[in-house]
This record gives C-alpha cells, sequence and structure tokens, in this order.
C-alpha cells in the first residue's frame, strides 16, 4: 500500500510509523515479525545503497514475500508500504514506480529551492499515474548515509513550506531539525559530557521550527530522517567484544516520542538496526570462537533486531495496534 491512509491515521492519531531500511534476510525478518507481534504498519525502504549490495529485483520480491510472511503469522491485514529512501533522481524514481513500489523518494534538497521543486514535481506527476506516493525534503541534513552526505545541516525554513508543499505536490515532507544520518551525529564538541556517566549528551531538535512548520501546514505529514538513538548497550557491547566506536551518539528517544505526537508521522530507523545486528554477531564471535555456521550468529541477531524494532514500535512511535 501507499503511505496515504497510513500517514492520515498517524497524524490523527498522534503516533508515527516506522521507516526502516533493509538490506537483508535477516533484517527483512526481524521487521515484519515484530510489526505482526505488535501490529504495527511499516515503511520499507530501500537505498540506493540497499539497491548495489542486494539488487533492486531481488529486494523487491523480498518485500512481496514478507506480505505473505506476515500473513502466515498471523497478521491478517498487513499494512506495508515499500519505499524508495533518498532517490536522486527522476529516472530512478520511475524505475521504482515501475517496477511496483508503493512510495518513492525524491531528495532534491541539495539543489536549488525552484530545482527542488521542479524535480519534486516532475516526479510526483508520474508518480500520481500509478497512485504512488512521493516523499520530498526541504532542508539539509548532516551526515552520512549510504551516498547521501552533508558536512553540515540546514534547518528546514518555516517560511518556504507552504509554496513547496503547493507547488510540488508532494504527499510527505521530509525536514531538517536537528537530526542527523549514521553513527555519529554529533561531533563532541556539539555536545555536552554528562558528568556521572561520562557519556556525550546531544543538543535537542528544533521543536520550535516543527512546530513553525506544522501551524504553516496543518495535518500535512512530516518525515525525520537520520532518528536512530544509537543505544549505549548496543554500543558497549560492541566495544567490550572487539570493536571500536569511540563517542557514537544519536537521538534520544523521548525527543523521538514527543515528535511521534506531533505532525510527524514518519520515523526513519536505521543504524539502530546495524548496531543491535552488530552487537549480537560480535558476541557470539568472542563467546563462541568455534563458531562457523552463520545461522548461529545471524539468528542471535535476528532476535536483537526483532527485540529493537519492538521497543521503537511499542515505545517510541507508538504505532502499536494500529494496523489490526
Ligand atoms: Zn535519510
Amino acid at each position: 500500500m501507499n503511505t496515504r491512509e497510513m500517514f492520515a491515521k498517524a497524524v490523527d492519531g498522534g503516533y508515527a510509523i516506522p521507516a526502516f531500511n533493509f538490506n537483508n534476510m535477516e533484517q527483512l525478518q526481524a521487521i515484519i515479525k515484530a510489526c505482526a507481534e505488535t501490529k504495527s504498519p511499516v515503511i520499507l525502504q530501500v537505498s540506493s545503497g540497499a539497491r548495489k549490495y542486494a539488487n533492486q529485483t531481488l529486494l523487491r520480491y523480498m518485500a512481496e514475500g514478507a506480505v505473505e510472511y506476515a500473513k502466515e503469522l498471523g497478521w491478517e491485514h498487513p499494512q506495508i508500504c515499500l519505499h524508495l529512501d533518498h532517490g536522486d533522481t527522476f529516472e530512478l524514481c520511475k524505475s521504482c514506480v515501475d517496477f511496483g513500489f508503493s512510495s518513492v523518494m525524491i531528495d532534491g534538497s541539495s539543489l536549488p529551492y525552484e530545482e527542488n521543486i521542479a524535480l519534486t514535481k516532475k516526479v510526483v506527476e508520474y508518480a500520481h499515474q500509478f497512485d504512488v506516493t512521493v516523499e520530498a525534503e526541504l532542508g539539509v541534513l548532516a551526515g552520512v548515509e549510504d551516498d547521501v552526505v552533508a558536512e553540515e545541516s540546514h534547518y528546514t525554513k518555516p517560511e518556504e513550506v507552504i509554496d513547496f508543499a503547493t507547488r510540488s505536490g508532494c504527499d510527505s515532507l521530509a525536514i531538517s531539525i536537528g537530526t542527523s544520518h549514521g553513527a555519529y551525529k554529533f561531533k563532541p564538541e556539539q555536545c555536552t559530557r554528562d558528568p556521572q556517566t561520562g557519556k556525550l549528551v546531544p543538543p535537542p531538535l528544533a521543536f520550535d521550527v516543527l512546530e513553525e512548520i506544522e501551524k504553516k501546514l496543518p495535518g500535512f505529514p512530516i518525515v525525520l530522517h537520520g532518528s536512530s538513538s544509537v543505544p549505549q548497550e548496543y554500543v558497549d557491547i560492541i566495544n567490550s567484544h572487539g570493536g571500536n566506536l569511540p563517542d557514537a551518539v544519536g537521538i534520544p528517544e523521548e525527543q523521538l516520542r514527543k515528535a511521534a505526537k506531533s505532525a510527524v508521522c514518519k520515523i526513519n530507523i536505521d543504524s539502530d538496526s546495524r548496531l543491535a545486528f552488530t552487537a549480537a554477531v560480535r558476541k557470539v564471535f568472542v563467546e563462541k570462537p568455534g563458531e562457523f555456521d552463520p545461522r548461529k550468529y545471524c539468528g542471535p541477531a535476528r532476535d536483537e533486531m526483532v527485540r529493537l524494532y519492538k521497543h521503537k514500535i511499542i515505545e517510541v512511535l507508538g504505532s502499536d495496534g494500529k494496523a489490526e
């Protein structure tokens, strides 16, 4: 399904739909299991990195298989959207629309304003013929996500959002209010340190900007990218089992919970799943050095990701029970 009805209900209901990236079978199984067990609608995201790693055709049929898998798990009416994450050209978005994706993102945020509108409008005009919804982006997020690299962030300007949404015709808008891609969302000098634990405390999200945007576009679906929280427990497991992730820091979950209750109706989480996977695998490698069957370390990694996704759905997004 596309995102239209999902978002309308999420905006009304004061929760957010999880948008989880997937690159492999274990991740997809974990996402579907967590969503089936919690009856949460879900957006499966395919990034350009995922397409390069796993092949677009394979990912598309895996998503189709995921719908059947969800039903097998006893989820009677699964609400699953297959979404292109960070499409950067009209041609790429068109190929995903033609290929059966139910939603695409066109990210023209690095372009000058008018060019961003023109590109987004072109994608919208094509996609809407096939009832495929389109996410656009205004404002720039810092950080690294696959091919998306930006040195510094620029908050979305609230005075531009009405013009942008109206003229581009986009169905949802990704904004920049201080989230960023990757597991190192902030440099240590941007943070303060908790005097007790010595851990980094990131600067708060710009809720004033979000509120301004909500006032300009009441009820319009807003999207947050780069919204992993970088759970310290995973960072600690990784670091104590041969890893090296110094000062990794994410967005505190309380802030995402607050955002989910507003017009923010899609929250993208990718890095946290990577951390859960890596922590579980590292643990097996250290504790059972004789193990060489990939199922014996990918299996525990999958279980850990199920726990993570369910936690996000229930404790952060509030989307549990919204897709019975
Ligand atoms: Zn993103």
